[in-house]
């Protein structure tokens, strides 16, 4: 998957693999080692690797993260955002403003039209789709996607036939 600093620190909300959601940022502890993966994508000149984060940084960067997530959903719609940000969007405007002021993030605007929210169950991420009719940020996601997509159309068919063998009795 193509790595790009917006999009990475959206991801740091993640699906955990077992129907709930991790924060990566959620302690001083997880942005220190976050920042020191992000150095590769840093502007050369940016010790990343030898940065040790604080409460006040950790704040700053998750209130940028939201910000980022809020014109994320803005910029997928009018397909539905993560669900796990519904509840803590903050209006695009002021997530605008926000974002101005930090000159680190990279501007998504460039590929706004190959933003999107992966569709599969519970999965919280956005990706950069940059194939054909790719609709989730992952094969594992795709699979478990297709697995509820198939469990569907199985019910489905299983009811209607026990609806239609009801009236023939
Ligand atoms: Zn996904």
């Amino acid at each position: 998957m193509e790595r790009r600093p917006a999009l990475e620190l959206a991801s740091t909300i993640r699906h955990d693999g077992d129907g709930g959601v991790v924060d990566d940022l959620a302690t001083v502890q997880g942005v220190t080692r976050w920042l020191r993966q992000q150095e590769d994508l840093l502007p050369a000149g940016i010790p990343a690797g030898e940065y040790t984060a604080d409460e006040d940084l950790r704040l700053r960067i998750t209130e940028v993260r939201r910000a980022v997530r809020a014109l994320f959903a803005r910029v997928v719609s009018p397909s539905p955002p993560s669900r796990a940000d519904v509840h803590r969007l903050m209006p695009a405007d002021r997530a605008l403003t926000r974002l101005n002021a930090v000159a680190a993030v990279d501007p998504v605007t460039p590929r706004r039209e190959q933003l999107r929210a992966c569709t599969a169950p519970r999965c919280v991420r956005y990706f950069v789709k940059s194939h054909g009719r790719r609709e989730w940020c992952k094969p594992s996601c795709g699979n478990r996607a297709r697995a509820a997509r198939h469990y569907r159309r199985r019910r489905q068919a299983s009811e209607s036939a026990s609806a239609s063998a009801g009236k023939t009795c």
